[in-house]
C-alpha cells in the first residue's frame, strides 16, 4: 500500500531534519497523488512508535492539480472528485495513466503536462527541544 512507503520516507525525513520530540508535522499533498489521509496517519503512527515523532500530529493540506494543455495551451484544473472510480483507480497508476483519464476541457487533446498537483511537501514541522 503506498500510503505505507510515503509514512515510512516522510518518517525518515522529520527525524533527519528536526531535533528534539516532533509534535507536528504539516504536509502539501497534490491530489493526483491520491492519498488516503486516514491511511497515511494511521501508518505513520504505526511506524512511528517508540521513535521521537510518536505522538507527531499530522496536518494535511490538499493542493488542486494543474495541467497545461500542450495543443492548445489552456491550462486547468480537473476535478479528481467528480471521477468514476474506475477512472480513480487508474490515477493510481500516475503521470502514464493521467491521458486515459483525462483531457483538455478546449480541445480534448490528451496531450498535457502537470504543472503542480502530484507533489508531496513537508510544510512545517514543530517539536520541541529536549532538555
Ligand atoms: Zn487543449
Amino acid at each position: 500500500m503506498h500510503e505505507v512507503s510515503i509514512a515510512q520516507m516522510l518518517l525518515e525525513t522529520v527525524l533527519k531534519n528536526a531535533s528534539g520530540k516532533i509534535i507536528e508535522i504539516e504536509l502539501e499533498i497534490g491530489e493526483l497523488r491520491m492519498i488516503n489521509a486516514d491511511a497515511l496517519k494511521f501508518a505513520f503512527s504505526v511506524l512511528s512508535k517508540g521513535t521521537r515523532a510518536e505522538k507527531a500530529k499530522i496536518i494535511i493540506k490538499r493542493k488542486r492539480p494543474k495541467f497545461k494543455c500542450l495543443n492548445c495551451g489552456y491550462v486547468w484544473s480537473p476535478i479528481l472528485e467528480n471521477l468514476s472510480e474506475d477512472q480513480k483507480t487508474l490515477m493510481h497508476f500516475g503521470a502514464l495513466a493521467y491521458s486515459l483519464v483525462l483531457k483538455c476541457p478546449k480541445c480534448e487533446s490528451n496531450d498535457f503536462e502537470i504543472i503542480e498537483g502530484d507533489e508531496i511537501v513537508i510544510t512545517k514541522i514543530k517539536f520541541i527541544e529536549n532538555d
